[in-house]
């Protein structure tokens, strides 16, 4: 009994360190309890579009600051995108999907179910996570989705090596 208890104490320190060192990383359980989405709410999500290429943003309930300049941060995200893939059409291909932007990790059929980017043709939506765990920046997976809707990255990722000097992720 005496040993059970005692490993339990130690366990629950070690949670507790964990989170208090990932403070800085905002709500740390909020970004890494996967979050079940609905697909059909998203594509309702009021929208924005990006004041130079015209993407439509649209920003889940309390997912992303209010006036955080998202829409040009995403304008110039796809510039450096487009440079570095050589991609000449402003946006053209990527240009039909709404982007859902989330909170945090969602519940997805890839990677062992938990996401912080989703590209969703059949719903037309580029989904990805404000922040994620352990991933540098806002919007950390939306390059990847864009590579993957310009068919530049393979939906099984045999060339995310390849690709990722221009997605980091
Ligand atoms: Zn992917």
């Amino acid at each position: 009994m005496k040993r059970t208890h005692l490993a339990r104490l130690i366990v629950t320190l070690a949670l507790s360190l964990t989170a208090a060192s990932c403070a800085n990383m905002g709500r740390f359980t909020d970004i890494m309890n996967p979050e079940e989405l609905s697909r059909e709410e998203l594509r309702k999500l009021p929208y924005e579009t990006t004041p130079r290429y015209g993407f439509m943003v649209g920003v889940a309930p309390n997912a992303a600051p209010e006036n955080g300049g998202l829409l040009e941060e995403i304008d110039f995200r796809f510039t450096a995108f487009s440079e570095c893939f050589g991609i000449t059409d402003e946006g053209k291909e990527a240009s039909d999907y709404l982007i859902a932007v989330v909170h945090g990790t969602f519940t997805c059929v890839y990677h062992r179910g938990r996401c912080n980017g989703e590209y969703d043709p059949g719903n037309t939506l580029i989904i990805v996570s404000y922040k994620a765990f352990n991933r540098k920046g806002i919007l950390p997976l939306l390059e990847h989705e864009w590579a993957h809707a310009y068919g530049i990255l393979s939906s099984g990722h045999e060339n995310l090596d390849e690709v990722k000097k221009c997605t980091r992720y």
